[in-house]
């Protein structure tokens, strides 16, 4: 999609701070951290949100990397959350299919 946000940083158009990538996924931190570590992990292909996913790849991989990164992130013995908001009452706000990997902190439950 050529004026997604996400497909843009994909694409190298916009500048964030990758901290991974693989075949079919990016990672980068987010702009508005929420905890210590906070990071975007997303497919490069375009996905409107997990709506619109029809297989159990995308998803998977987007899981493999964030344990990935949990893992170099130095977050992963003392634990995170992943989240991927879909749709308005999920509080998405960018469209484009992102998993956000939260760690550094204890989490509350339940969110809000
Ligand atoms: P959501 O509200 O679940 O759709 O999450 C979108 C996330 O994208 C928010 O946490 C934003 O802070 C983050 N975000 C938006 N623009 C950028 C950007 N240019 N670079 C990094 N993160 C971004």
């Amino acid at each position: 999609m050529t004026d997604c946000l996400f497909c843009r940083i994909v694409r190298g158009e916009i500048p964030v701070a990758r901290v991974a990538e693989t075949e079919e996924c990016l990672a980068f931190r987010d702009i508005a951290p929420q905890a210590p570590v906070h990071l975007l992990v997303i497919p490069k292909a375009h996905f409107g949100s997990l709506e619109d996913v029809t297989d159990a790849s995308t998803v998977g991989a987007m899981s493999m990397l964030a344990q990935q990164v949990a893992r170099s992130e130095g977050i992963a013995a003392s634990g995170y959350r992943c989240v991927i908001n879909t749709g308005v009452d999920g509080g998405q706000s960018v469209g484009h299919l992102h998993l956000h990997l939260l760690g550094g902190r204890s989490q509350g439950w339940p969110p809000g």
